[in-house]
């Protein structure tokens, strides 16, 4: 069924459903009330990025001392409910092993957009629906806020609004209590209703009547309607829905120390590489081909997976040094390990051989 091209204002009809009465919007024909909008493509406008040569720079992190490594040792054993710092303090280390490993993380930071009907209890705006073509989706100016953080935002698609009355409450504003079905009062709950305390008194909280007033109306059996907050009309417009997501990725290359690559994430490593522009080129000339092969295939992927439903703005690489040192140490005649790691020498040791007497419960 087509539906008549109707005014955009209408008389509100009292006491049946209004009907369903809305002209398409240019440029936005396929919108129709009541069904979610979906995602709206952008413009192809995305440019490959050219490489640029790196920046020289010291690609090394210092050796943990001995020092440092009992320090940050002692500090993990503290944090350990009744473990003893025995071990920590006096065991013997015999030997640091380094194994800094480096991580390479993209973030794409995108902007998609997608456009559906929707209502607002009508305030007396002006309406301006047909007075001229509506812009298109990625024509409406919006803010994107501070790059690389998630946010969302609606705005008004000018030239689509119309004022409608509101079905819900046939135009009037009000609707019928739902605590007294419309009635203004409820049963008495001190006499059940029965006006009588007992064969002779008669219920004093209803003066004997049985009912009361019902408290969530003031008895007057209807509310303001929650739709049109008792405007009896709405505005319908198309609504823009803008979404800003930070998608990131790591890569963490492997490395031998046998501590595992899901640890690194609490850390940060030394940064080597920062780069920040519109589209970000592969890393060129690092001197680890899986670092180039790993940055190669999350660009690549990262511009598949977000040119196509929504608008790339910004892009970020690094690569960071993360220290791993493995140290073995000798307490009471046996032989223990453990790993300090990241900038801030977390610790993490499986055998310490002092947790004795602290229960799980
Ligand atoms: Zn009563
Ligand atoms: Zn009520
Ligand atoms: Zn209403």
């Amino acid at each position: 069924m087509a539906y008549p091209p109707g005014p955009a204002v209408y008389p509100p009809v009292m006491g049946m459903q209004a009907p369903v009465m809305y002209n398409p919007v240019p440029g936005y024909e396929g919108l129709v009330p009541g069904a979610s909008g979906g995602f709206i493509p952008p413009p192809p406008v995305q440019p490959m990025p050219t490489p640029d040569s790196l920046p020289a720079q010291d690609w090394s992190v210092p050796a943990l001392s001995e020092e440092a490594a009992r320090e940050a040792f002692l500090k993990y054993v503290g944090d350990n409910c009744c473990w003893s710092s025995g071990p920590a303090k006096d065991g013997v280390i015999t030997n640091k092993e380094q194994f800094n490993t480096y991580r390479y993380r993209l973030e794409t930071y995108t902007e998609s957009r997608k456009t559906e009907w929707a209502t607002k209890p009508y305030d007396g705006q002006p309406v301006n629906a047909f007075t001229q073509p509506p812009p298109g989706p990625w024509q409406i100016p919006v803010t994107p806020p501070e790059m690389f953080k998630d946010s969302v935002t609606d705005v008004e698609v000018p030239y689509t609004s119309s004022v409608k009355p509101c079905d819900k409450c046939s135009a009037t504003g009000k609707c019928a209590c739902v605590a007294c079905t419309g009635s203004g009062n409820k049963v008495c709950q001190n006499c059940n209703g029965s006006g009588k305390i007992s064969a002779e008194e008669s219920c004093n909280e209803c003066n004997g009547t049985g009912r009361k007033k019902c408290s969530d109306c003031s008895g007057q059996g209807t509310k303001e309607c929650e739709i049109c907050k008792g405007k009896r009309q709405l505005l319908s417009y198309i609504k823009l829905t803008a979404e800003w997501k930070n998608n990131v990725e790591d890569y963490v290359a492997e490395q031998a120390s046998g501590l595992k690559i899901e640890k690194l994430d609490s850390v940060t490593g030394k940064q080597l590489i920062k780069d920040t522009k519109y589209m970000v080129y592969p890393l060129m000339g690092f001197p680890d081909q899986n670092m180039i092969q790993a940055s190669e295939r999350i660009v690549g992927d990262h511009h598949r997976k977000y040119s196509q439903s929504a608008r790339i703005l910004q892009q970020q690489q690094t690569v960071e040094l993360i220290p791993i040192t493995k140290v073995s140490y000798q307490w009471e005649g046996k032989s223990y390990i453990y790993y300090v790691y990241g900038n801030e020498s977390k610790v993490k040791a499986d055998d310490y051989p002092a947790t004795c007497c602290c229960t799980i419960l």
